[in-house]
C-alpha cells in the first residue's frame, strides 16, 4: 500500500522533528528529565494512530469524547496509554474511563464526582491503576469562559476533592496558553499553580502544557508532558 507507506514516512519525519525540538528545549532549560510527548490524534483516523504506534508512540491524546471512544475501541490491541484532554461533560465520564489512563480536563467538583462514580462502576477498570486526573487551569487573566479550566484560586479545593476520591489519583495540572498573550508568561503562572499544588500533594508532579506552537516555552517553564497534534499529523480537516 504505497499511500500507507508514504503516510508512515511523513509521520516518522514529523515525529523526529518534534522529538528533536523537545530534546533541544529540555537542554536549553538545563533539565535532566526528558518531557514526554503525547501525540494528539483528534480528527485523524485510527489508521494514523496505528502507524504512530508502530513508530514508537505510546501516549496519545484525544479531545472529543465520541471520536475518542470509537477510536480507542478499534485499537485496544496496541497497548497505548490514552489521555483525554478535552472538555468533558459529566454524563460522558463513563465512556472515557473505559479506555483513558489520564484525564487532563478536570475543572469542577461535579466532574470529579462523575469520574469517581464512573471508575467505581466500570468493570473494565478492575485491576487497573487509579485514573490519573490533572486539574485544568484557566490561565486567562480575564477568565474568558468557554475554554474550560478552573481558576487558580479554585485549585486547592478541587485538588483535595480529587485526592480524596476513590479510584482517582491527583496527578498534576494542565493548561492551554490563552490567545493573545506571550505563552512564556502564561506558563510561568501555571508553574506557580503546580508548585502550590505540590505543597499539599507532593505526588502531583505532572505539568501538561505546550502544543505545536508553544512547546519550547512550556518546556522552559517546566512542562513534564507536551501535547502535540498539528506538527506530527499535519493540519486537521476543517470539518469531519
Ligand atoms: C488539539 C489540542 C492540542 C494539540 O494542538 P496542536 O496545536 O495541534 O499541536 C493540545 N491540547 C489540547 C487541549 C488540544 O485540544
Amino acid at each position: 500500500m504505497p499511500d500507507r507507506d508514504a503516510r508512515r514516512a511523513e509521520l516518522a519525519a514529523n515525529l523526529e522533528r518534534v522529538r528533536g525540538r523537545i530534546s533541544a528545549a529540555a537542554r536549553a532549560a538545563r533539565r535532566d528529565d526528558e518531557p514526554r510527548l503525547i501525540v494528539v490524534t483528534k480528527f485523524h483516523p485510527a489508521e494514523d494512530v496505528r502507524l504512530l504506534a508502530g513508530l514508537g508512540v505510546t501516549e496519545v491524546g484525544e479531545n472529543r469524547e465520541q471520536e475518542a471512544t470509537a477510536k480507542a475501541a478499534k485499537l485496544t490491541d496496541l497497548g497505548l496509554s490514552w489521555h483525554f484532554i478535552g472538555q468533558l461533560q459529566s454524563n460522558k465520564a463513563k465512556n472515557v474511563v473505559r479506555y483513558a489512563d489520564t484525564v487532563h480536563s478536570v475543572d469542577r467538583p461535579s466532574l470529579v464526582a462523575a469520574l469517581e462514580k464512573a471508575v467505581l462502576h466500570e468493570p473494565e477498570r478492575a485491576g487497573r491503576p487509579p485514573l490519573a486526573c490533572l486539574l485544568q487551569v484557566n490561565l486567562d487573566e480575564d477568565a474568558a469562559p468557554g475554554r474550560g479550566g478552573a481558576l487558580p484560586a479554585e485549585l486547592g479545593r478541587l485538588g483535595d476533592l480529587v485526592a480524596r476520591a476513590d479510584g482517582l489519583r491527583l496527578a498534576g495540572v494542565m493548561a492551554v496558553a490563552p490567545l493573545g498573550e506571550d505563552p512564556a508568561r502564561a506558563f510561568e503562572r501555571l508553574a506557580s499553580c503546580a508548585e502550590k499544588l505540590r505543597g499539599d500533594h507532593p505526588d502531583a508532579r505532572m505539568v501538561s502544557a505546550g502544543m505545536s506552537q508553544d512547546l519550547e516555552q512550556a518546556i522552559a517553564a517546566g512542562a513534564t508532558h507536551v501535547r502535540i497534534g498539528t506538527d506530527v499529523l499535519g493540519p486537521r480537516p476543517r470539518v469531519l
